[in-house]
């Protein structure tokens, strides 16, 4: 499992954090965990391979983690590279997507469901298991921060595992939910001072980090807050037991093949 980080920011526009998007890429497939808007033109760059996209997971609504897809959708209908394609892309995210994507294709006559390949849009059930990908299980939670917004937990058939927490406010049960994976995406979108219910600060995102007990953490959807600040040492105050990094846009992550008990 590779996962390369697209956009580590957030809502507010910056010059080096993307807006949320991660790649995910196994040995069978590949997923986009969200898709902002800055995050496209960093996927090309990438020169991933997005029209052999399986799936896309849309962990909530704000513009900042969906205002990609429907731009996305519009590209892939007039693409040469997907006239051809035969295989099924799937979107999956929580109750109201459905909606949502027919609601904005409506306003202009878009047509963005309408593609030359099948498109499935899937409304998840939290704890509910789910295909999301050839090969790839999930299992979505419920958190606090809009909602339908939803955190998901992925195992490939490695038996590699990855919590993407997306946006959140705090709650014990993240912590379960990501007990002992490989890999926990988890936001941090404020180094201190936190000023919402809605979103965690560094000290509420190590505690889940602690309880978690993940191989490796990373830090993401940094608001401008972060840019001053030396993430090392506000980090280290925490004694973590575990390797915390900080996302960046363009951080590849590559999680060994294993099984965990
Ligand atoms: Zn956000
Ligand atoms: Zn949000």
């Amino acid at each position: 499992m590779q996962l390369t980080v697209l956009g580590s920011g957030t809502a507010v526009p910056h010059p080096k954090r993307a807006s949320s998007a991660y790649w995910l890429q196994t040995s069978e497939a590949t997923v986009l965990l969200d898709l902002s808007v800055f995050a496209l033109g960093k996927l090309l760059a990438e020169g991933f391979e997005w029209h052999n996209l399986d799936a896309i997971w849309i962990s909530h609504f704000h513009l900042d983690h969906i205002g990609g897809l429907p731009a996305f959708l519009f590209g892939t209908r007039h693409a040469e590279e997907m006239q051809g394609r035969k295989k099924p892309l799937q979107i999956f995210g929580g109750p109201g997507l459905k909606q949502l994507l027919k609601g904005f294709s409506g306003l202009s006559d878009y047509k963005l469901l309408d593609q030359p390949f099948p498109l499935d849009i899937v409304e998840v059930e939290p704890l509910e298991k789910f295909e999301i990908a050839p090969g790839i299980e999930a299992v979505a939670l419920k958190t606090p921060h809009t909602e339908e917004s939803l955190a998901v937990h992925l195992r490939d058939r490695d038996s590699s595992t990855l919590v993407y927490t997306s946006d959140t406010g705090f709650t014990e049960t993240l912590a379960a939910f990501a007990r002992r994976v490989d890999l926990l995406i988890i936001e941090a979108s404020f180094p201190f001072d936190n000023p919402t219910e809605n979103h965690l600060e560094l000290a509420q995102a190590m505690y889940v980090i602690r309880k978690a007990e993940p191989t490796l953490a990373v830090l993401t959807h940094l608001y401008p807050y972060w840019d001053d600040i030396d993430f090392d040492s506000e980090v280290a105050k925490f004694a973590p037991q575990c390797e915390v990094v900080q996302a960046f846009d363009g951080l590849k992550l590559v999680l060994p093949s294993k099984t965990r008990n």
